[in-house]
This record gives C-alpha cells, sequence and structure tokens, in this order.
C-alpha cells in the first residue's frame, strides 16, 4: 500500500457534520489520504484546530471579519489562509489537491464544485443541493471534463455500489429508502405544533441542522429523488420511495429482470464518506457490523404525502423539471432557516416553498445564468412571505 501516492482531499465544509466525519475517516487512514484543503463558513475555531492537527496546504474560512483570526493562530506554518466567497472557487481551481468533497450545505455548494469539476477534479458529492439547482449543467460539465461523481449521501452511495460491475445492464427502478424522519405516522395536527427542539432530533442519524429539519419534513427525501434522477439518468416514474424506519438497508436497484440488489448497512455516515473517497477500493475499518442473528425486524411502509407534503411539492419539481427544482430548494432554504429561528412553524415551510413554486416564471431549458437569477428571486419572495409571519 505504500507504494501508492496518498489522495490529497478538499473538504469544503470541513467543520460540518459530513466534514468532520471524513477527516475522522482520514486520520484513521494516513497512509491513504492527506487533507489538503479545509474551508468553513463561520467556525474559526474548529477551522484552525482542524488545521493545526492535519496541516493542509490552505484554508478557507467564509466569514471575512474572522480572516485576521485564523492567518494570526496559523502564523508561521505552511497553510495558505484566503476567506471569502470568491477564494472558495479560485482554491477550487487548484491543483493541490486530487478529490473534492463537496460537503457545503446548500446552494453555496455550488460554485465551487462547479470549479472543481471544470479543473478535472473527481468530486465526493454530499451536497445534494448543487444537483437539485443545477443537475443538468453539473452532468454535462462532469461528463465534458470526464470527472467522476462519487456519491456520498447514504442512499445513491447504495445505488451507486449496486450498479458496480453491472455494465449497461438498464435499471427498471431504484427505491430509495427514507428512514421517516422523528414524525413518521403523525398528522397535521400534531405536526402544527412541532418546535425546532423536536424536530432536530433524528432517531438514526447525527446531521447538520438543515438537513435534519429536511429529514422531518420529508423535503430531504424529496431533494434525494431529484439527486437520483440526475446521477442515474433516470425517468421521474423509475424511482420509488420507501419508509424503513430502521435505516439498515440503504436502497435497491431493480433490474429488467426483476432482480433487485440492495446495499445493507448500519447507518453511519463514514462508511459511504470512507467508500466514495477510497472508490473503486474498499478498505477495512473497526465501525460496528448489523448482525443478522440479533433480533430485529426490518419495516417498510409507503410515504405519506398528504401529510408530508414536501416530498409530493419536490416530485412535481421534478416532473415539471427547467428551473422549477432550483425555485423549491431557494424557498425551502430559506423556510428552513426561519423555522430554526422560530419564525415560521413546521407546516408553513412547506407553504412557502409552495407559494413559491406559484410565483417564480418557469424556465423550460435554464442557462447557469438563469439559475443564479431563479435563485436570487426565489430567495428574495420566499422571504416576502416569510416577512408576513412576523
Ligand atoms: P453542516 O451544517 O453540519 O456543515 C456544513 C458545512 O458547510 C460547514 O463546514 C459550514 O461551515 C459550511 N458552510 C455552511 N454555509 C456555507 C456557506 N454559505 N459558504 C461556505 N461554506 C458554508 O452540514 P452537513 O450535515 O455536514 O451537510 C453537508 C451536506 O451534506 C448537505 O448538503 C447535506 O444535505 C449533505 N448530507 C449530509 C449528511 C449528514 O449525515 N450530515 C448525509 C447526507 C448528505
Ligand atoms: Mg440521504
Amino acid at each position: 500500500m505504500s507504494n501508492i501516492p496518498k489522495k490529497r482531499i478538499a473538504i469544503f465544509g470541513s467543520t460540518g457534520s459530513i466534514g468532520t466525519q471524513a477527516l475522522d475517516v482520514i486520520a484513521a487512514n494516513p497512509d491513504l489520504f492527506s487533507a489538503e484543503v479545509l474551508t468553513a463558513m463561520t467556525n474559526h475555531t474548529l477551522l484552525i484546530e482542524q488545521a493545526i492537527r492535519f496541516e493542509p496546504a490552505v484554508v478557507v474560512i467564509g466569514e471575512e471579519t474572522k480572516y485576521h483570526l485564523v492567518k494570526e493562530a496559523l502564523a508561521g506554518k505552511d497553510i495558505k489562509v484566503f476567506c471569502g466567497e470568491q477564494a472558495l472557487q479560485e482554491v477550487a481551481s487548484m491543483s493541490i489537491y486530487d478529490m473534492m468533497l463537496a460537503a457545503i450545505v446548500g446552494y453555496a455548494g455550488l460554485k465551487p464544485t462547479l470549479r472543481a469539476i471544470e479543473a478535472g477534479k473527481p468530486i465526493a458529492l454530499a451536497n445534494k443541493e448543487t444537483l437539485v439547482v443545477a443537475g443538468d449543467i453539473i452532468i454535462r460539465k462532469a461528463l465534458e471534463y470526464r470527472v467522476p461523481i462519487i456519491p456520498v449521501d447514504s442512499e445513491h452511495s447504495a445505488i451507486f455500489q449496486c450498479l458496480v460491475g453491472e455494465g449497461r445492464n438498464k435499471i427498471e427502478k431504484i427505491i430509495l429508502t427514507a428512514s421517516g424522519g422523528p414524525f413518521f405516522g403523525k398528522k397535521p395536527n400534531f405536526l402544527v405544533n412541532v418546535k425546532r427542539e423536536h424536530a432536530l432530533q433524528h432517531p438514526n442519524w447525527s446531521m447538520g441542522a438543515k438537513i435534519t429539519i429536511d429529514s422531518a419534513t420529508l423535503m430531504n427525501k424529496g431533494l434525494e429523488v431529484i439527486e437520483a434522477k440526475w446521477l442515474f439518468n433516470l425517468r421521474p416514474d423509475q424511482i420509488q420511495v420507501v419508509v424503513h424506519p430502521q435505516s439498515i438497508i440503504h436502497s435497491l436497484v431493480q433490474f429488467e429482470d426483476g432482480s433487485i440488489k440492495a446495499q445493507m448497512g448500519l447507518p453511519d455516515m463514514k462508511l459511504p464518506i470512507q467508500y466514495a473517497m477510497a472508490f473503486p477500493q474498499r478498505i477495512p475499518n473497526d465501525f460496528p457490523r448489523y448482525n443478522f442473528i440479533q433480533p430485529s425486524t426490518l419495516h417498510f411502509h409507503e410515504p405519506d404525502l398528504k401529510t408530508f407534503r414536501n416530498l409530493a411539492l419536490a416530485i412535481e419539481a421534478m416532473k415539471q423539471g427547467g428551473n422549477m427544482p432550483c425555485v423549491l430548494n431557494a424557498a425551502n432554504e430559506l423556510a428552513v432557516y426561519a423555522f430554526l429561528r422560530n419564525r415560521i412553524g413546521f407546516l408553513d415551510m412547506t407553504d412557502v416553498v409552495e407559494k413559491t413554486m406559484m410565483q417564480i416564471p418557469y424556465i423550460e431549458h435554464p442557462t447557469l445564468e438563469d439559475y443564479f437569477e431563479t435563485d436570487g428571486e426565489a430567495r428574495t419572495f420566499a422571504a416576502s412571505i416569510i416577512h408576513l409571519y412576523g
């Protein structure tokens, strides 16, 4: 193994849930990986700690007011420090790394990821919003620059793993599993009173705040349906969502002959992170294993689209195509942050998304500029609705 050069990883969003777990994987496999780029939006303390421990070539702090703190703390070390949104994009095109782990949350991940693709860097993609907003352009660019996009999202990693070795064999459909989140089985009369504290408690996964809320509303599954469409080149009718509360089967692929492959394991994001970073290798680890003998039953249910309307809206946005998923994503980001600040209720998040989808002009074949504009317009409109809630 020592003859293989280390893969130099750029972690965009290193202070987040995915970013910190990726650093755990790197720390456990120092012969295989090094962290060459670390970036954070606000958490300069953690970024500094990470930089001292992993000695990357470059760090980027998003918040410009924190630049001098990071710069001072790393003075005397051979680490370049940059700040601001523009720097993220510039660093993404540098030759100092081999693979980008796209682990920024939300729309903010789009531009750096695009730049990395244009620089020919393989992408380990956690940031699903990038594909939701501009999936057609991202996939086209990845083909043009011959850049592999390896999913980190556990469901998509599962499907990707099921497809390895299948060549051109046709997919009949994929089955995306959903945990159902903390409010599985609940009805609107319950959900109307849900507060951020309840919604932030996920039964199976520990994740960043935005995706945890998205999991509670099932918007996360909606975003994942769109993500799957682009990653695996599927028609909307080839994607089925099944609620599987134990999160042991991470997703399934059904082939033309009716045969179904599943990928399974205990819910631990380090596994898909490690798989994407090491692909096509599998590397050993000491993560806990699933035990079939222990009494446990795997359950499967139909998702409740009438109660969890965000999933229905995302499927609708996918079917409409064009800039509609971009509108959905922008409105949802604003709605989630408003809910997290206790400005709107749990069910209001769906209203904000739905009204924004009805308002923003539809564009069938958007350019990248159209996506940027759509995102801005959708945010402005969603903010005006949120304002009405007081
Ligand atoms: P998080 O909130 O824990 O971390 C987000 C990271 O992005 C942080 O490092 C933060 O500093 C950075 N960031 C936030 N806003 C930024 C901005 N405007 N500009 C630059 N950097 C910014 O999020 P997370 O849970 O790690 O999720 C990251 C991405 O991975 C999301 O797209 C999420 O949907 C996806 N994902 C996460 C999980 C999980 O288990 N956490 C699972 C599957 C997919
Ligand atoms: Mg997922």
